[in-house]
């Protein structure tokens, strides 16, 4: 059957099997467990002419009628590693540049599929709840579509995440206390009111199923499986994005292994790196938050089998958590901007200093292929950095005055140090 013809029944609870509906998104209604589509059953190549989303819009559900609301999600570029492979004491690097997406993180890839599901079913409004770029990513695409959005924050959002969303048109409410209670807000009001839930935890299966696109990038741009992919996890649908679509992959005799997952976390907000640790099942709620990285610090509150679901597929790939200090975090993102000329915001940088752990317990070894997902653009953070102000000068002598000595000998000598 092709996947655009599937009856919205199909979805199901990754817990208990039952099928859900997906026109108002929300947790299994039996046991509370997060709701999926399944696998895609086609075969590859199953691509488009159509850009973004749209080219995979045999395998995502989405039809080529809403392709105009793409804004060139996904497609993202895979480079090598220079400078920061050192870093990370490992030689095979790769980073996958997901903050070049429309509106600066990953998010896009799942809100352009929401958006869509939102004008067929023609929602009146989307809301979500965000801890910062799932709202610039909603505000975004809701404004190509013409569509009214809603988008609720923590107290704590990084002011230029907020600014994003506002720059759009959204209404932009930051709600007290942490990530949780912005998500319960967002549920209740898309309840309430009838509106599109955009939210990217699980609670919207057909959003979130926007993320396989991940995957099959990957697949196409490596013409080997990683032996490991980072992601940064707040709650883990990027994660189910790119192992539902290996697994697509691999069913259709693509390859025999599933790249192993290196998950992410905060250490002032790691529920799930928590039971990992403690060679557990079940994920339980992060009791206080505290962390200075936004963009994954979800504590769980409410919804925690979204991590027991993660952490599950995790395992499923034989991969590992791994939690990381801010200072570490903030550290990878200078060596990045510093090293490579990539702006990365801590929450995606986190990355290598995970790797660098993972390294150093020798769950990774200094010859495999490892893909760091780059979820998120350093810019919209940049301002909290607390960079000094520029030093203001008045003529070439005050500038002259300002360099590093090595830089000002004569030009001669100059090219000789120029990097070729
Ligand atoms: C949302 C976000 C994450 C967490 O991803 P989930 O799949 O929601 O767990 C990671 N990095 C960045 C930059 C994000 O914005
Ligand atoms: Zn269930």
């Amino acid at each position: 059957m092709d996947h655009r013809d599937r009856p919205e029944g199909l979805a199901h609870c990754v817990l208990c099997d039952r099928p859900q509906r997906t026109e108002f998104p929300d947790y299994c209604a039996g046991c509370g467990g997060p709701v999926v589509l399944p696998p895609a059953p086609v075969a590859l190549p199953a691509t488009t002419e159509s850009t973004g989303a749209w080219r995979y819009a045999g395998r995502l559900p989405i039809s080529q009628e809403t392709a105009w609301l793409s804004m060139g999600e996904g497609q993202t570029p895979l480079v090598s590693a220079t400078s920061t492979r050192a870093w990370c004491a490992t030689e095979r690097l790769r980073y996958k540049l997901d903050h070049l997406n429309p509106s600066g993180s990953f998010k896009d890839r799942a809100t352009a599929v929401g958006i869509a599901q939102a004008i067929t079913q023609g929602a009146p409004a989307v809301v979500c709840a965000s801890s910062g770029n799932a709202a610039g990513s909603t505000a975004a695409y809701a404004a190509r579509a013409g569509l009214p959005s809603v988008v609720l924050v923590p107290e704590a959002v990084p002011p230029g995440k907020a600014a994003v969303a506002q720059a759009h048109g959204a209404t932009v409410l930051r709600v007290r206390g942490d990530y949780s209670n912005s998500f319960q807000v967002a549920r209740e009001l898309a309840a309430r009111l009838g509106w599109l839930n955009l939210t990217t935890t699980f609670v919207n299966p057909v959003a979130v199923s926007g993320l396989r696109s991940a995957g099959y990038e990957l697949a196409e741009q490596l013409s080997e499986v990683p032996d490991w992919i980072v992601v940064p996890i707040g709650s883990g649908p990027l994660v189910h994005g790119i192992v539902t679509a290996y697994q697509e992959l691999r069913a259709a005799g693509m390859h025999t292994e599933l790249p192993r997952i290196l998950g992410v976390q905060a250490h002032g907000c790691a529920p799930i790196v928590d039971a990992f640790d403690r060679d557990v099942e079940r994920v339980t709620p992060w009791p206080t938050v505290s962390t200075r990285i936004s963009a994954i610090s979800d504590p769980l509150r409410g919804y925690p089998s979204d991590g027991t679901y993660t952490l599950r597929l995790v395992r499923e790939t034989r991969g590992a958590m791994v939690a990381v200090r801010d200072a570490e975090a903030e550290e990878a993102a200078e060596a990045l901007a510093r090293d490579e000329g990539l702006l990365i915001e801590s929450g995606a940088a986190a990355n290598l200093a995970a790797v660098r752990t993972a390294r150093d317990r020798g769950w990774i070894h200094q010859d495999e292929l490892v893909v760091c997902m780059l979820t998120g653009h350093g810019i919209k953070t940049l301002a909290a950095a607390g960079r000094q102000e520029a030093p203001l000068v008045a003529n070439t002598d005050d500038v002259i005055g300002q360099l590093p000595a090595h830089t000002t000998k004569a030009p001669e000598d100059l090219n000789d140090r120029v990097k070729r």
